[in-house]
């Protein structure tokens, strides 16, 4: 903020650095010019930024807690999809006002999610400007042990984590005009980041990337980084009781295949490995479901239950488009 908005800046960044919680290995917190973060022997450090706009990335009357929680759930997810234990992160907030009330807030979402995984604010900025937060998260792995797009070999299974395709159905019922069924519109707003199951996952995958601008899309980079291709099941991919309450045929297929926001982890892993991967997520309370198959012709097709290729109306999201 500039000249007497300094002020009033100070006091928000304030009103932040008395909620947060810290961890032994942070050195040097919010307070200094930077962060001292160390580090622990033996690991990789996995960074990950994710920016969220007003009426792009959430819409205009979500509440400011559930803005709060999925700045940083949209980032825990890229971790969890590295195999990376999140451990701490920055938050750079641009804000039409000095509102307390909201900024109370959004730091309760923020702040909740962060508790549930450890992670510890450890710095950001605060400017005036049309809403939007960007998080900057970081998180451990074992020493090469990081979870990347570039390594699903033919003949891996294709699996998907929870259900896809809650929020997408929550955005075309806003989209229409009406109000969302309330369970999927949770999952539009407060995504539930797979970060224990990420961790499980990180000796027993081959690629994984998460689910953010739809299934066939985001599948289709790791397909292109590992040099094969894919054929789904689409008429197999897990759905949720209220959006198979709702949806169904190329409706369903569309927004569980094509749409955004899932935050679910897609994953391939060798044939062999199943019964671990059904371990892991056993334990860590995710459901996890086998949709498809790693091939060496390129691109990724959808196979319906028929056995005919389903043409998606449209791949997925894109900011440019
Ligand atoms: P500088 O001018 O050095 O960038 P600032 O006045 O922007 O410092 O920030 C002061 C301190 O407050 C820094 O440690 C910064 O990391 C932290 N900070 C600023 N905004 C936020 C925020 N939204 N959340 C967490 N920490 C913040
Ligand atoms: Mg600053």
């Amino acid at each position: 903020m500039t000249g007497s908005g300094r002020g009033a800046e100070f006091e928000l960044i304030e009103r932040i650095r008395v909620r947060v919680s810290t961890r032994a290995d942070v050195l040097l917190g919010i307070g200094d010019d930077a962060a001292l973060l160390r580090v622990p022997e033996g690991h990789d450090l996995a960074v990950a930024t994710d920016t969220l706009n007003a009426g792009v990335h959430f819409p205009h009357d979500t509440i400011p807690s559930a803005i709060g929680w999925k700045a940083l759930a949209v980032n825990l997810s890229d971790l969890a999809a590295m195999g990376a234990r999140p451990a701490w992160c920055t938050l750079s907030l641009s804000l039409p006002h000095a509102d307390e009330a909201w900024l109370d807030g959004f730091v309760d979402g923020f702040l909740q999610l962060a508790a549930q995984h450890g992670v510890a604010l450890v710095g950001g900025d605060t400017t005036r400007g049309p809403l939007s937060v960007c998080v900057t998260a970081h998180g451990l792995v074992q020493h090469g042990g990081g979870l990347r797009r570039d390594a699903a070999r033919e003949g891996d299974d294709i699996w998907v984590t929870g259900t896809l395709g809650d929020a997408a159905a929550a955005l075309a019922q806003l989209q229409a005009g009406g109000v969302a069924d309330p369970a999927l519109r949770a999952r539009l707003d407060l995504p539930e980041p797979r970060v224990a199951f990420g961790v499980a996952l990180a000796p027993l995958a081959h690629a994984c990337i998460d689910v953010s601008d739809g299934l066939l899309q985001d599948l289709g980079h790791v397909c292109r980084a590992s040099g094969v291709g894919a054929e789904v099941d689409v008429d197999r991919l897990p759905a949720s009781p209220a959006l198979a309450a709702r949806s169904s045929g190329d409706t369903l297929r569309g927004e569980q295949a094509c749409g955004g926001d899932d935050y679910e982890l897609c994953f391939t892993a060798p044939p062999d490995a199943a019964g671990a991967i059904a371990a892991a997520a056993k334990a860590t309370g995710t459901a996890a479901t086998r949709i498809g198959r790693i091939v060496d012709t390129p691109g990724v097709a959808a196979v319906r239950a028929d056995g005919g290729t389903w043409t998606p109306p449209r791949s997925g999201y894109a900011h440019f488009a």
